[in-house]
């Protein structure tokens, strides 16, 4: 199992074997590609693109895909995945990235906003005429976008996904099954503010090695300061570490960050014993090898 990192800056540190920089973010800010590095970008959810067209948001009966509808309980606000001129402009940019000299592209947010989404009069017409049902539509639309997409992207080619092992054809159009045929890995984010309480993380990483077809990455935030916070989220990685995962992914701020959690591990004498009388061998390798550097 490799150990590696989401950034928002894009610097390689040591003792992590997988970069992922955000390149593109939800708020619609986007970056120069970062070379090297798997280069992360967030598709539908464009706050910026929003407020410049409102007509581009997604739309349900309940009202639009922003933040600011109670009604749809949503984290970002969604552009409607149908929407050509924006397709355009998501496209332009994984050209742009794809230029450079990068490891690959993963694509997040790239599915509808939920269950009820997209009736903009434009999806509504689309669903009439395919004469398939909305689930099988919305599927079908969204891994149409990732099969084009992904002819803009060169490398290593993943996704994100909202982590629903159940139900995301359903909610999201994500159609696992399909998508499998078109990425090298899926990149499962699990964030969390702590991960004191852990056997969430366990039966949903559980859930996903049994369901997807190619080889999973999980991701964990790491942005946490406390020495108990940092403990809890190095047991965590060990414990998920027993799942046949190909890569664990911290999301950190900066590398100053990433030091800091090997570090912690480094020379957390209590943590390294327990890795020990537990037999946590894959975790155990990392932290031998952090140690070279910490
Ligand atoms: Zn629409």
């Amino acid at each position: 199992m490799q150990i590696g990192l989401v950034t928002y800056k894009p610097e390689f540190v040591p003792g992590y074997d997988v970069h992922v920089f955000f390149s593109k973010w939800v708020d619609g800010q986007a970056f120069p590609a970062a070379k090297g590095m798997q280069n992360d970008v967030t598709v539908f959810c464009d706050a910026k693109a929003i407020r410049e067209d409102p007509s581009m948001v997604s739309q349900s009966k309940d009202g639009p895909a922003m933040r600011k509808n109670r009604k749809a309980n949503l984290a970002f606000d969604f552009v409607c995945p149908t929407n050509p001129a924006y397709r355009k402009k998501v496209f332009d940019y994984l050209d742009s990235v794809s230029k450079e000299d990068i490891e690959g592209v993963t694509l997040n947010l790239y599915h509808f906003a939920d269950e009820s989404f997209c009736t903009c009069p434009r999806c509504t017409e689309l669903h009439q005429k395919s004469g398939l049902n909305w689930t099988e539509w919305r599927a079908k639309t969204i891994t149409e976008f990732l099969k084009e997409a992904k002819t803009h992207t060169k490398g290593t080619f993943a996704v994100e996904m909202f982590p629903d092992p159940v139900l995301a054809k359903e909610r999201f159009g994500i159609d696992f099954a399909a998508i499998a045929e078109l990425v090298d890995y899926f990149h499962v984010p699990l964030s969390s503010g702590n991960y004191f309480t852990n056997y969430w993380v366990d039966t949903i990483v559980r859930d996903f090695v049994a369901t997807l077809k190619k080889p999973v990455v999980v991701e964990l935030s790491a942005e946490m300061p406390t020495d108990d916070k940092l403990d809890a989220l190095l047991k965590t990685v060990a414990i998920i570490s027993r799942h046949n995962l190909m890569a664990v992914l911290l999301l950190v701020h900066d590398s100053e960050n990433a030091k800091q959690v090997a570090q912690f591990a480094v020379h957390n004498d209590a943590f390294r014993e327990w890795l020990k009388t537990y037999n946590f061998l894959k975790m155990q390798k990392i932290v031998d090898n952090w140690a070279k550097f910490y």
